[in-house]
């Protein structure tokens, strides 16, 4: 949530499905436009592969922000880390921050953090 807006508010409603580029454009017109004060968030960087991996496994393949099964080998959602404190409230791209996710649950999980994602999963009835 940035200045009572949430991403998802901002995003065009086709933007998820036109896929990963879109959603990463609007974001990141989205970040300029809205700033935390006090907060200044790390650059992104790369999160490396293995981060992504190791927390497949410990997960067990269970996405955890829908509870459902990720497979690796679907292209259309495929697995991708997710911030688990994200950047714009201050995270950093450390391995300990990085959770594996499907790519379409970390879009709509945007700039949440867990307990407001809860709560938006149980609204918005994801992975019921
Ligand atoms: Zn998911």
């Amino acid at each position: 949530m940035i200045n009572g807006k949430k991403i998802q508010d901002f995003l065009d409603g086709e933007a998820i499905e036109q896929g990963l580029d879109e959603v990463k454009r609007q974001c990141k017109i989205f970040l300029k436009k809205n700033t935390v004060p006090g907060v200044k968030p790390e650059k992104r960087k790369p999160v490396p592969k293995e981060w992504v991996a190791e927390s497949y496994m410990e997960l067990g393949g269970i996405c955890p922000l829908c509870s459902l099964f990720m497979d690796l080998s679907d292209k259309k959602n495929p697995v991708v880390p997710d911030h688990i404190v994200p950047i714009i409230k201050g995270g950093k791209t450390e391995k300990r921050n990085i959770q594996a996710s499907h790519m379409r649950c970390n879009a709509a999980k945007g700039d949440m953090d867990m307990n407001e994602w809860s709560k938006y999963k149980q609204t918005h009835k994801i992975g019921i």
